[in-house]
């Protein structure tokens, strides 16, 4: 191989913000302060339409207290995918709850409305769709399943900085949503997750259980973490977030050109009304996937990720909550997808390889 590899994803870091991160530095004041509440209500205005924001320590830890936060408590149980990062059915078992595993509709891997609808109980506390690869879930038929039950609405939206359903952003429809925040996410802090959060109890709370409870110090008022994020991480967040719609355009141009250019394979839909930010370009190859996989990466130089082969609901840490559960969307969604790179980085060359390479491989059946 003699062409440069593409990898499948590469967090940008400049000057700037190298800059904030000595700013912080020499201010002598490195945890949690006024940057940590400048990228918040930046966070807010940018992000969830001016929503009250709360930043933790990663995305993890965002969902986790903002499942606390909304009340979720032992006994509960929230309906989650199954095909999703582990963090999301993790942060509900951790909240002391039961993660429900409902099956997704197979052209977004959103949850499936009628699948959310059909696990339903007397136990159940709320629905929490994952935007996933960047594209919103069936956000207006989960909201009216919610309503009409009686249940509450989070969002893990871990995956869809800037994300739009019907002209209104990601983050707006839940009572918490999460965005995080790592490296290699449509921006970062470093580590770290935000929450957006639609009342103002939640609001307090989420600052109550990242804190120890406390809002005055040393008046502690119930059992809390230590979730708070570091001045250095909100300085590195702030300047990300001046960039982050520029990322986007790029990452949603660079979709636009592979939607055009790919065959053989199938690409992503996206919604009439939706905005997909493409933290993700994923495609499904109904043949021998993982040799496709080995082949781009070996013969064209072509990175990939499969996110993900495993659905949580059959991880040895969580298939205790789910016996015998059979989910033939997730289950095929698992075995099909592959998600190639769309990057902001990627430049017009990169772009060609990675055409030319998957029409190869899918014209010759790989
Ligand atoms: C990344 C991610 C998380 C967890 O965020 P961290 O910041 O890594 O803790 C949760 N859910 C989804 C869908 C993710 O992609």
């Amino acid at each position: 191989m003699t062409k440069a590899f593409i990898p499948p994803a590469k967090p940008i870091i400049g000057d700037d913000e190298r800059a904030a991160v000595d700013r912080v530095l020499r201010s002598g004041m490195i945890a949690q302060g006024p940057e940590v509440a400048a990228f918040e209500s930046e966070f807010a205005d940018v992000m969830v339409a001016g929503r009250s924001c709360v930043a933790v320590n990663s995305g993890t830890s965002g969902l986790h207290l903002g499942l606390l936060a909304a009340g979720v408590r032992q006994g509960d149980e929230v309906i989650v995918p199954s095909f999703t990062f582990a963090a999301t059915a993790n942060s509900v078992a951790l909240a002391g709850a039961t993660p429900v595993f409902a099956d997704i509709e197979p052209d977004y891997f959103g949850l499936d409305p009628a699948a959310v609808e059909a696990a339903i109980t007397p136990r159940t506390k709320a629905i929490m769709p994952v935007h996933l690869y960047g594209h919103p879930a069936m956000m207006r038929e989960l909201a009216e399943i919610a309503t009409r039950h009686g249940i509450a609405l989070y969002e893990d939206a871990a995956q869809a900085h800037g994300a739009e359903l019907g002209g209104r952003k990601v983050g707006t429809f839940g009572e918490f949503a999460m965005f995080s925040l790592y490296p290699t996410k449509n921006m970062t802090s470093g580590e770290g997750g935000m929450v957006s959060c639609a009342t103002p109890e939640i609001v307090r709370n989420m600052k109550l259980l990242r804190n120890q409870g406390m809002e005055a110090q040393y008046k502690n008022e119930i059992v809390g973490f230590n979730a708070r994020m570091t001045d250095i991480h909100a300085a590195i967040g702030r300047v990300q977030l001046t960039k982050v719609g520029a990322w986007t355009e790029q990452r949603r141009s660079n979709a636009a050109f592979l939607n055009a250019n790919l065959t053989g394979v199938v690409i992503p839909p996206v919604a009439a009304d939706a905005v997909h930010v493409y933290h993700q370009y994923t495609i499904r190859v109904r043949e021998d996937r993982d040799r496709f996989v080995a082949a781009l990466k070996e013969e064209y130089g072509v990175g990939s990720g499969v996110y993900y082969p495993v659905p949580n609901h059959r991880l040895d840490s969580l298939k205790h909550f789910a016996p015998g559960l059979d989910l033939p969307e997730t289950e095929k969604a698992a075995a099909e997808v592959v998600s190639l790179p769309v990057h902001p980085s990627l430049s017009q060359d990169d772009l060609d390889r990675i055409v030319e390479a998957v029409n190869a491989l899918a014209g010759a059946g790989a």
